[in-house]
């Protein structure tokens, strides 16, 4: 849906021009997965894939919304009474922006809001940042805020963790925000420090596919807040603030001292060795042997499958079935139990991966996975 589509449906609705459009895209993870709340390394992109909302400003203390997506007319919420965890619903992401910007001190007096979205939502691609996101960025402008984009980042995560009630790190946020088109975002989540690594694939000769299983598996809610207690667990144990701060030259005394804690070590090995990898990927890249990240996307996968155990076996299969058909490499992405793979492969050899990756499916009785393309693209923008 474009920006032009999205500004008419607007004045369909509210009978009225919006201030403007804007747009903020989904993202998937290139490396370092589970690392974002172990103030790690984590390296998205941001997908042609877009969240677009046309947004006008208020001066009464009204929030109007409507997405196009969802089934259901506007809802209109008091600003003065938002209030986190009372909204069940969609909503709760574009109010929790608005709550968190006005927690903030920001001076937002309300909005209506009406959007479209080419993300497709729970498949590990942040349809939610996108949402965060893409009102935060209008909010900033309309109101002249003067928030930058990681500030921007960081009310997103409080809408989403305070607000909606959801555990996240910071790494979507920041994608959305922040990445730009043909690169992926290097970024250190303790101190929020970033750098754009290059990262233009069909000028090589490759692409990157994202293999969408069309699978949740129901329990990953509880499995995550386990996953994140162990790895506090193993900091606490190891004497450190974060698991970051295990440098990987001294991850086998690590483990030693763990002793007998079976599950913590594997919790600890899969984060020390995955902010390695994002090192090594970041690297590569920037030697310019991108062909040499392959191997190493392969081997995070085992990694998520074996010490942190959060994959399942469509993503398994996905993995399994792209690397014997010529893949350069692949991996889960994603918080895991379902959602997305990333696969990277040679350009003359896409068709035959996707086609491999669908006849597993098939001979394994899974749901026909949906696969598409990753262009790197840019961030957040004002779209109209
Ligand atoms: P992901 O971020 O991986 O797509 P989440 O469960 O974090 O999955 O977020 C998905 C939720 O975000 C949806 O269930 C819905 O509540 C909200 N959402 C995302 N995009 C839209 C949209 N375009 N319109 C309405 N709600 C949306
Ligand atoms: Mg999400």
């Amino acid at each position: 849906m474009g920006a032009q589509q999205v500004r008419e449906g607007f004045t369909e609705l509210y009978g009225t021009e919006p201030d403007g459009v804007w747009s903020a895209p989904g993202r998937v993870n290139l490396i370092g997965e589970h690392t974002d709340y172990n103030d790690g390394f984590v390296m998205p992109f941001a997908l042609p894939h877009v969240t677009t909302a046309a947004v006008a400003r208020r001066t009464d203390g009204v929030l109007r919304l409507h997405s196009s997506d969802i089934g259901g007319g506007v809802v209109e919420l008091a600003l003065d009474t938002l209030e986190p965890g009372t909204d069940q619903e969609w909503t709760a992401y574009p109010a929790g922006v608005v709550w968190a910007l006005r927690e903030a001190g920001h001076p937002v007096t309300g909005a209506d809001v009406h959007l479209a979205s080419t993300v497709p939502t729970g498949a590990g691609l942040s349809s939610s940042a996108a949402l965060e996101v893409v009102i935060a960025l209008a909010l900033n402008d309309l109101y002249e805020l003067g928030l930058q984009r990681w500030q921007l980042a960081r009310l997103c995560q409080r809408a989403e963790n305070v607000y909606v009630g959801a555990p996240t790190g910071i790494m979507d946020q920041t994608a959305s925000a922040c990445c730009e088109a043909g690169h992926a975002l290097f970024l250190d989540t303790r101190d929020l420090s970033q750098r754009q690594i290059p990262f233009d694939l069909a000028a090589e000769g490759m692409r990157l596919l994202v293999v969408d299983t069309q699978v949740k598996h129901a329990h990953s809610g509880g499995e995550y807040g386990k996953r994140r207690a162990g790895c506090e667990k193993g900091a606490a144990l190891l004497g450190v603030d974060a698991l970051r701060d295990v440098p990987y030259g001294e991850l086998d005394s690590a483990l030693d001292r763990l002793g007998d804690e079976e599950e913590v070590r594997r919790l600890v090995r899969h984060v020390v060795t995955e902010d390695h990898r994002v090192e090594r990927v970041v690297a590569l890249l920037e030697a310019g042997d991108t062909r040499a990240i392959g191997p190493v996307l392969t081997e995070g996968h085992a990694s998520l499958r074996d010490d942190f155990q959060v994959s399942c076996p469509e993503l398994d299969l996905v993995v399994e079935a792209a690397n014997a058909a010529g893949a350069l490499g692949a991996r889960m992405t994603g918080g895991g139990f379902g959602g997305s793979a990333i696969v990277l492969a040679e350009t003359a050899d896409v068709d035959t991966i996707t086609k491999a990756v669908e006849e597993a499916f098939a001979a394994a009785g899974f749901k026909a996975p949906r696969t598409f393309e990753a262009v790197p693209s840019a961030g957040a923008r004002k779209a109209d």
